[in-house]
């Protein structure tokens, strides 16, 4: 068992640093494979040293090996969440083929929120390509009632496109399909939760951030890491929260 938590870390970073390269190049139109990763500032390519998960960063301090100039804490920070979240799909799922849909989640929501954080964007082609993989995979490990998945994306595309349409551009298209997506993974009440969840992150972010001047009130703020936390929770834990909310009802 040991030795699974420590194979998920370690590939979970390994894959974090890859959807980082994803997340930032897909919006810009670029290959995800060439050409290697360079330093924004000084164009000098990453030696294999340097493209260590997580490490690399610690080790450089860090700063660009050549240039000196700061890299952003963004990156190893995903790295690292990417190798926990495995580990933690692992150790909420246990050895079931519903870890794939766990793994699959993680990595769409690690994608998403460094396209969001760096060009508020939520990118067509990721939303297309994890559309195609979670309905094949809902075909052979399903949800009960079957049509649950269904009804969780038909639910999260109407809802999202009322509040869009309500809010006047409050909400992006993106996190519309967003939605529509996540659906699929969460079926109809984890996926309601996660929207309840992912308002609730989303507006104490904002609060936080206006009170230390980082979000100015008329700026619109990425929701998708918001989306991505409330995402998150409602599908490890949203069973327990609601039987939870359900026993101090009565
Ligand atoms: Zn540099």
């Amino acid at each position: 068992m040991a030795f699974l938590y420590i194979y998920l870390f370690i590939l979970g970073i390994i894959l974090g640093s890859f959807y980082n390269v994803v997340g930032l190049r897909i919006p810009k139109k670029q290959s995800i494979v060439k050409p290697r990763s360079a330093c924004p500032n000084c164009h000098h390519t990453l030696t294999w040293k340097e493209l260590i998960p997580v490490f690399s960063y610690m080790i450089q301090g860090g700063k660009c090996k050549n240039c000196r100039q700061k890299i952003s804490l963004i990156y190893p920070l995903m790295e690292l969440s990417c190798g926990i979240l495995f580990v933690l799909s692992f150790h909420v799922i246990g050895l079931q083929a519903e870890l794939i849909v766990a793994l699959t989640l993680v990595s769409l929501l690690q994608i998403i929120t460094v396209s969001d954080l760096a060009y508020m964007i939520i990118p067509n082609k990721v939303l297309l390509l994890f559309l195609f993989i979670i309905v094949m995979e809902r075909t052979f490990i399903p949800l009960t009632p079957w049509y649950d998945p269904i009804l969780g994306a038909i639910t999260g595309f109407v809802l999202l496109y009322v509040i869009a349409i309500v809010s006047k551009g409050g909400m992006g298209g993106g996190d519309i399909k967003l939605f529509a997506v996540l659906g699929f993974f969460l079926g109809l009440s984890n996926l309601l939760l996660a929207f309840f969840l992912a308002t609730f992150v989303g507006t104490v972010i904002g609060v936080f951030g206006m009170i230390a001047g980082q979000v100015k009130r008329k700026k619109p703020m990425p929701f998708g890491p918001s989306i991505a936390i409330g995402s998150l929770i409602a599908y490890f834990y949203g069973t327990d929260l609601v039987d939870w909310y359900l026993a101090l009802l009565q």
